[in-house]
């Protein structure tokens, strides 16, 4: 029989109500035996996520307030959990749990065992409503001493495991470094433990259940109500999430990628929906539209230096790249002409050191002229369809320049994955509009 990881977003979790349908959605479908479940997210839209009630705990005590104030902000914690006990009709109390945690959070625990138990608690609740058995992710999550997490100790023993059970919750974000201190994930983390669960059941899904139907082809505040993505691979993902979409943590992608399990984003409230399936290789599904997913980000500068005869001058580009590289900047793009060179790079990197940077390229390259132009924005139009048809780029730039935009730079990287266009900034919304009229509408 086949199995599934199923991992639920916190606001699939947030109240009762929705603790019932994660239960209809795991009791529908017997593989799906693993559970890793966020802490309680928004009810409503100024609602306060419980991990970032559980922050505000920790900074609480660490600011030494009041024991008032503390007591009353750590009563509103246990209300979440409380409310959504009796609401489900749960005949167990969680009074032993919630004092052991005040202490330990009292007497420095740190940051992160605060921030962890709002998916502990999560689980022990959804191990109890399912009649699953709970593993603590303390037992078989484990980071290494430098604080990354330890792929190899965790694999080995989370699927040794997870073969002594049948069902389990194990809650998400959290595992020990080898002092046994606790340690989270960056925010957003329990897709990792979610996909790092599928590995070691060898899963054949990874089910990353969430509050949207799956990834959009582009940003619905940009393009109004955008079709869903039916499959994207994970290159595919990787190039559209680098220009900011984002459902899934990225570091959620490499345990499942390497093990060639596909991840299904799901809709909790709309589990008829397909949802989108991440796939390595996209043989066998085909694809509706030429592009999968267009994406982009302001804020970008353009560094352009100028020299005759720059492209016979041996180490030209290195010398630039090490100025950038001696202010800890990173680049972005490297659009080239024969004398021209020009460097895509970040705004809020380089600004602190404009002129130091301007200084020593010209120390080191002895240019005609080296400027730095803010104000960029960056296109990404990405699809694994686009390598076999024909004439992609050109429908892209005269759908640009039939908005009456300007493309400042082009960049199509050489696996023909994707092509991206820089545009003024105050032009960036006008060209992702073209772009997706043009290959979806
Ligand atoms: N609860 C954590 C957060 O809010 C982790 C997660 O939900 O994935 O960041």
């Amino acid at each position: 029989m086949s199995l599934k990881v199923v991992k639920f977003g916190g606001s699939s979790l947030a109240d009762a109500e929705h603790f019932r349908q994660v239960a209809e959605i795991i009791k529908a479908d017997p593989s799906r035996r693993y559970v890793v479940p966020s802490a309680p997210g928004k009810r409503f839209s100024e609602d306060t996520k419980v991990t970032d009630m559980l922050y505000s705990l920790y900074e609480l005590v660490r600011s030494r307030a009041a024991s008032e104030v503390i007591d009353a902000h750590f009563a509103s914690i246990k209300a979440r959990y409380n409310d959504i006990i009796s609401e489900l009709g749960l005949d167990f109390d969680l009074s032993g749990e919630y004092e052991y945690i005040k202490n330990a959070v009292l007497h420095n625990s740190g940051r992160d065992f605060a921030a962890s138990r709002g998916e502990y608690l999560n689980g022990i609740i959804l191990a109890k409503y399912l009649g699953f058995d709970f593993i603590d992710a303390e037992n078989v999550i484990f980071f290494k001493e430098n604080g990354s997490f330890d792929e190899e100790k965790t694999n080995d023993i989370l699927s040794l495991e997870l073969k002594e059970h049948k069902n389990a919750v194990i809650p998400g974000f959290y595992g020990t470094s080898p002092n046994g201190t606790v340690v989270t994930f960056s925010r957003g983390g329990s897709d990792i433990t979610g996909s790092i669960v599928a590995r070691a059941a060898e899963a054949d899904l990874y089910e990353n259940w969430t509050d949207v139907s799956g990834f959009m082809m582009a940003d619905p505040r940009i393009i109004k109500n955008p079709s869903i993505i039916d499959t994207i691979t994970y290159r595919e993902l990787r190039e559209l999430s680098y220009m900011g979409a984002t459902v899934l943590h990225e570091d959620a992608i490499f345990p499942v990628r390497n093990a060639g399990i596909p991840i299904n984003i799901k809709n909790t409230n709309k589990p008829e929906d397909r949802g989108t399936m991440i796939v390595s290789q996209a043989s066998g599904y085909d694809t509706e539209h030429i592009i999968t997913g267009i994406a982009g980000k302001k804020g970008f500068s353009v560094l352009t230096i100028e020299k005759d005869m720059m492209n016979s001058e041996v180490g030209f580009g290195r010398k630039v790249l090490e100025s950038l590289e001696d202010f800890g900047v990173a680049f972005e793009h490297l659009p080239s002409g024969i004398d021209t060179m020009s460097v895509i790079v970040s705004t809020s990197q380089i600004d602190e050191h404009r002129e130091k940077v301007l200084q020593s390229v010209t120390r080191r390259t002895k240019p005609d002229s080296v400027t730095l132009e803010d104000g960029l924005a960056l296109v990404a139009v990405v699809g694994r369809g686009m390598v076999k048809a024909r004439g992609t780029a050109a429908r892209v730039f005269s759908a640009i320049s039939g908005a009456g935009v300007n493309i400042r730079m082009i960049d199509q990287g050489s696996c023909e994955l994707n092509i991206i266009v820089g545009v003024d900034e105050q032009d960036f919304e006008k060209a992702l509009n073209a772009i997706y009229n043009e290959f979806v509408k």
